[in-house]
């Protein structure tokens, strides 16, 4: 019994200890909303069948009893040991919302993320299967099963044997009305039948939105290259060794990767398995889908933009056993497949499968998690490995497969940098694109091609680069760029929080017109209108793509040509598959270098990559340009020359050198309220006493900060970040668990703890 939950039950007079060693069947609950931690209640007789782990139950709670909804985690024999437990009061669920696996799944969760449990299980349980949207109780009627015995000795009105005489002739229950309907009858004799015994009424829930499953026309097997064979041959092997195993296949844009996904999973589905397929939901287009559907008869999707009702009924069905393949995205690995085979994560190194509210869970450690626990291979894909991924693989702890070669023989597209410190142009005019890169847009356009653009917006564009040698300022200690703050006149570090005077020249190369800030990205789809009038153009970002189906309806028009030129953010980098793209343009690929983020290099890398993976998909070929100030950054030319190995060479180290993942593990603490002082004040207590309890315990933890988080303020709330490096994830969450009783933060901030975080601003 934790600490917290002896306060929640009253101390009882000895007289109620003279039993403790008697055994009563006790549940242990979980709750959404309510104290942390486990609590027991006794189950009365009445309820013992119905109770099962996976569902949720009603129980009094606290010393007023008040009537509280939990999760059951277990049910058990036990002496109360000296407690008088209260009792269920009624269970909630008429089927388990989770079967045991996937609970013991989201303790980890919890555990690992520092998530109450409650909130995993809420979080993992769509609300539209909590509340069984979609489907209503209905009485269904049948005959009884001895109605031959029971008939002989009562008298039967006419109307009354009529519906007998229908009801005995449906293959299938009935309902109220549709007996009636059938008979002709209104409901007064069927009432008289049940009353006699005659006629049976079970209470079923029954779909009462027509939901019918998608299909599309049959399609064979290609025949797999040999890099295809060979990989789909370690899948097969990991399935035939029936245990769990990680597979990394590293293969670049266009390699064939889904293909061999689809044939490992026919072998997963021929011995009546299912298997669950992740995908960012950026690319969980029907171009994706079709392909699943083309291949599998029963393919379940999903998506975030599912009704409660459709959510509800795929997830019925997948329960059932009725699925084949689940596609979907990040939540898609909570799909409660009854016999998993297989699951697939394609493009690993998606920031999109980490979860940036509560639980902050990472699809990909959560796979790793469910694949151990069922015992069943675990493949991951992308053409650009996460450097976490990558290294596992180097160090023997997943296997590694690669498919360096693209489909058909395709080259990989040419990929050359326009270097704007010596474009006149970008010098001296605030346009966005440079003379070379229009000239390339023109010769495309000329000969019917299409142009991807891409401008990257998450970059805030606020470090401080000379544009005469590209230098970025950055911290000595954290390898951050510094940002620039008008407003103090400083450049900060929003790791250690280091801060210097603005410079007023290069510190590098003296150049006087070092600049505080990027180019107007937002301004690019002006521009692009203004120097190529009349040439169909569409921007995709956030803020354009709102609306459900937006995006695949702008990805249309671009598909049947009637939009010739795409502009987007990261949005439009990813798995999209047009073969009429003969030019993608990186309007500036320094603003997702100079992030104040670690992975910063490797985002430019994966997104140089990823963009560039766009074009030469069709017979014409097709090149990209990438417009920069640093064309010798290892990054860039990394992405240049399509070379995984040369950027992960050469990032490792950095990495390595200054503690940052994959060789140590972090957690980023954000603080955040109205009140900018008294956020820093709380800040800077947390980062005290962390650092403290890292002290005592001797270790060689590091807590840096607080620093104001690049996004200093979000939504009114001023926000300061923590963040804590160790060789220990278990130490640091350790630390988070101590303090967090300790430290009750002042009315109106709010602390949380990212544990593994991405988002970095
Ligand atoms: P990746 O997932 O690695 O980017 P895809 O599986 O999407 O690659 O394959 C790229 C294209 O090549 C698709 O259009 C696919 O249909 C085609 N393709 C895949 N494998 C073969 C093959 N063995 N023979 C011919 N075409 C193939
Ligand atoms: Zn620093």
């Amino acid at each position: 019994m934790t600490e917290r939950q002896r306060d929640l039950f009253d101390r009882q007079p000895a007289a109620w200890q003279c039993d403790d060693a008697a055994e009563q069947l006790t549940a242990t609950i979980v709750f959404v909303e309510g104290p942390e931690g486990e609590f027991d209640y006794v189950v009365p007789d009445r309820l013992a069948d119905e109770i099962e782990v996976g569902k949720r139950v009603r129980v009094p709670l606290g010393r007023g009893n008040r009537a509280a909804t939990g999760y059951c985690v277990r049910v058990e024999q036990k002496a109360a040991g000296g407690r008088k437990l209260k009792p269920v009061s009624g269970v909630v669920d008429s089927t388990r919302l989770l079967a045991p696996a996937m609970l013991r799944l989201t303790g980890w969760i919890a555990e690992h993320y520092l998530c109450p449990w409650g909130q995993v299980l809420d979080a993992v349980v769509p609300a539209g299967v909590r509340g069984q949207a979609g489907t209503r109780l209905t009485t269904l009627l049948s005959v009884a099963g001895d109605l031959q015995e029971r008939v002989k000795d009562v008298k039967l009105a006419p109307k009354q044997a009529a519906v007998l005489k229908v009801l005995s002739a449906a293959n299938e229950p009935m309902t109220i009305t549709e007996l009636g309907r059938a008979a002709g009858c209104t409901e007064a004799p069927i009432t008289a039948l049940r009353r006699k015994g005659l006629i049976r009424a079970e209470a079923r829930r029954v779909q009462f939105t027509a939901m019918t499953e998608a299909s599309a026309p049959r399609r064979g097997d290609l025949a797999l290259n040999p890099d295809q064979k060979t990989a789909l041959e370690a899948i097969l092997a990991a399935l035939q060794g029936r245990r769990h195993q990680t597979l990394l296949i590293h293969g670049v844009t266009g390699s064939g990767k889904t293909e061999v996904y689809i044939r490992a999973i026919q072998e997963v589905v021929g011995f009546g398995r299912q298997a669950i397929v992740l995908v960012p939901e950026i690319s969980l287009t029907p171009q994706t889908v079709q392909r699943f559907r083309e291949r599998f008869d029963h393919v379940a999707v999903l998506h975030s933009h599912l009704s409660d009702a459709e959510r509800q009924w795929q997830w019925q069905r997948i329960a059932e056993g009725g699925v084949q393949v689940v596609v979907g995205a990040r939540s898609a690995i909570f799909a409660p497949t009854p016999h998993l085979g297989l699951i697939v994560l394609d493009e690993e190194h998606e920031s999109s499968f980490k979860q940036e509210s509560a639980p902050r869970y990472h699809a990909r450690d959560v796979a790793i998690a469910r694949a151990e626990a069922e015992d069943v291979p675990l493949v991951l894909g992308s053409a650009t490995p996460s450097l976490e991924s990558w290294h596992r693989a180097q160090t023997g702890v997943y296997r590694l497969i690669d498919m360096p070669r693209r489909v058909l023989d395709r080259p990989l597209p040419a990929v050359g940098t326009i270097d704007l410190r010596t474009d006149d142009h970008a010098r001296h005019s605030r346009g966005s694109i440079s003379r070379h890169l229009h000239a390339a847009m023109h010769e495309a356009l000329d000969r019917g091609g299409q142009v991807i653009l891409l401008l990257n917006r998450r970059g805030f564009s606020t470090h401080i680069q000379c544009p005469s040698c590209g230098n970025v300022v950055r911290c000595p200690d954290c390898d951050i760029a510094l940002t620039h703050h008008r407003s103090l006149d400083v450049a900060l570090c929003h790791y250690c929080d280091h801060q210097i005077p603005t410079p007023s020249a290069c510190p590098q190369c003296h150049f006087a017109g070092i600049r505080y800030s990027g180019t107007g990205t937002q301004r690019l789809e002006a521009e692009v209108r203004t120097r190529f009038p009349g040439v169909p153009c569409l921007r995709m970002d956030t803020d354009t793509m709102q609306g459900r189906g937006a995006h695949e309806r702008a990805l249309g028009a671009f598909r049947e040509g009637r939009v010739r030129i795409l502009l987007g953010t990261q949005m439009i980098a990813k798995g999209l598959d047009f073969p009429n793209v003969t030019l993608v343009g990186v309007i500036n690929a320094d603003t997702a270098l100079h992030l104040p983020d670690f992975r910063a290099a490797e985002r430019t890398f994966h997104l140089v990559t990823q963009v560039a993976g766009r074009t030469g998909r069709g017979e014409k070929g097709g090149r990209v340009l990438v417009q920069t100030l640093n064309p010798d950054h290892p990054a860039i030319q990394a992405a240049v020359h399509h070379d995984y190995q040369a950027f992960a060479d050469g990032e490792l180290p950095i990495r390595k050198m200054l503690s940052y993942p994959p060789f140590a593990r972090m957690i980023r603490i954000v603080v955040r309220g109205q009140s900018e002082e008294a956020v820093a004040r709380f800040a800077a207590c947390l980062a005290e006493e962390l650092t403290k309890t890292f002290q005592q315990a001797g270790g060689g933890e590091r807590v840096l900060g607080p620093a104001p988080a690049p996004f200093s303020k979000l939504r009114g709330k001023y926000r300061f970040q923590i963040q804590m490096q160790g060789s220990d994830a278990d130490r640091l969450r350790q630390a988070v668990r101590e303090i967090g009783p300790r430290l009750k933060p002042p009315d109106d901030i709010q602390w949380i703890a990212d544990v593994d975080p991405l988002d970095m601003l």
